[in-house]
């Protein structure tokens, strides 16, 4: 079983409510998300920094909601945004912006006036270009802004190649090996504060041997900046710890990487980053579906769900694998099926040739580890109005986004 996820009385619960409960209600499909476990990984970080000054920024890519935002910001956490459009939901969720990083290769014009209007704390900076730009947008302002360069450290994150950063060939951060002559022209930029460096290698690492290989890097980097007179106070080492997917996976402890972290930065007098987004979110949310149809071909049992690739897009895009729970447990045996979903397109699965268990029409099922870049990265496709998402908190739960209906499918057309 994948915690905080189990099952009482043979009904998959989280906290002390039963999933079949919000399906029946709610209808399918749903996300739903548990309150104690996103604020426990949360809280998993911010305490292994023990007295070291830190800040935990959320990485809101993860998933945006502003319910979830709301209790994050309420329990201390920091933001790490890509977009005008995230920094917006930090602020409609009463996050502060002096604990907001922004990071990202693209940042528009109107992006870094609204950071700077709004006094983000600092910007992750990816080229020389975008130095340029925040420094004259800052001068306009007559303000200061912070920079942390953010370093391209070459090292391999071996994860997924669409969800891996650090090596030169991507497009992000700025080569380690000539980042110090990009921070000794940016001193001539009079209105940006260069204190940070700032490394993010890939996400879903199982192994934080690269992390630390990326570390190791940057520390070196940090005393040749301080050595040369830059003024470093900052690191912040990103994102990327991975999550089980299944029971075979065995993922890095938080405590450890990050006590790992603090041991190998002591006595620097460094303020301490980190972004975590999917090792916050994923476990704690799942995505319930109803099964509508069995089908059977000559050499494939499929079974068909009312979820698809536009409610959670990772089958389809990263060849992710989620466990597949029935939200009741019954004595029916096991198949062997692949699990799909209503879209028109043969990418449109959920698992392939799965062993599972037994479910039949009208059953609910659960795609396990849904919390993070699951509705974040719905879409309309087939015109299918997104899903509904829930927040667990003990006995209660609650909608923390509507079904969309077919009025908002047209809206703006
Ligand atoms: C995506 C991203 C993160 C979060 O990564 P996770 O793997 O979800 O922890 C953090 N920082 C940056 C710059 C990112 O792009």
């Amino acid at each position: 079983m994948i915690a905080p996820y189990f099952y009482r009385d043979n009904e998959l619960s989280v906290e002390e409510v039963t999933l079949a409960d919000i399906a029946e209600k709610e209808d399918t499909p749903c996300y739903v998300y548990s309150s104690a476990a996103i604020l426990s990984q949360y809280r998993a970080y911010d305490q292994a920094f023990g007295t070291a000054p830190h800040q935990v920024c959320f990485a809101v890519k993860a998933n945006s909601n502003l319910s979830i935002l709301r209790m994050l910001a309420k329990a201390g956490a920091g933001f790490d945004i890509v977009s005008g459009g995230e920094l917006f939901r930090v602020l409609r969720a009463g996050g502060d912006p002096a604990k907001v990083v922004f990071s990202g290769v693209g940042k528009s014009r109107e992006e870094v006036e609204y950071a700077i209007t709004n006094g983000i704390h600092s910007f992750n900076c990816e080229s020389e270009a975008e130095l340029a730009l925040i420094n004259s947008i800052a001068s306009r302002h007559s303000v200061f802004a912070s920079v942390a360069l953010r370093v391209n450290p070459n090292v391999d994150a071996k994860t997924h190649p669409y969800i891996s950063t650090g090596l030169h060939d991507h497009k992000f951060g700025i080569n380690i090996d000539v980042v110090k002559e990009v921070y000794d022209r940016a001193a001539a930029l009079q209105h940006l504060r260069l204190t940070g460096v700032s490394c993010h290698i890939g996400s879903q690492l199982l192994d934080t041997n690269p992390l630390f290989e990326a570390l190791d890097g940057v520390l070196t980097l940090v005393e040749k900046l301080r050595a040369a007179g830059h003024p470093i106070t900052e690191l912040d080492m990103g994102g990327g710890l991975g999550v089980a997917y299944s029971d075979q996976q065995t993922t890095p402890s938080v405590q450890t990487y990050i006590k790992l972290i603090c041991e190998k930065t002591a006595n620097l007098g460094l303020k301490l980053m980190v972004e975590p987004g999917r090792s916050i979110a994923a476990a704690a949310g799942v995505l319930v579906s109803r099964v509508m149809y069995r089908k059977t071909t000559a050499n494939k049992e499929f079974v068909i769900v009312d979820a698809a690739m536009n409610d959670l897009i990772r089958p389809s895009l990263y060849q992710a694998h989620h466990e597949i729970l029935p939200l009741r447990q019954r004595s029916l045996g096991t198949i062997t099926a692949d699990v799909v979903g209503p879209v028109c397109e043969s990418g449109d699965y959920f698992a392939r040739d799965r062993q599972m268990a037994n479910v039949f029409p009208g059953d609910y099922v659960a795609l396990m580890t849904a919390g993070a870049y699951g509705f974040v990265q719905a879409s309309n496709y087939n015109s299918r109005p997104r899903a509904c998402e829930v927040l667990v908190e003990g006995k209660q739960w609650r909608v923390i986004r509507q079904r969309e209906t077919l009025e908002d499918l047209v809206q703006g057309e």
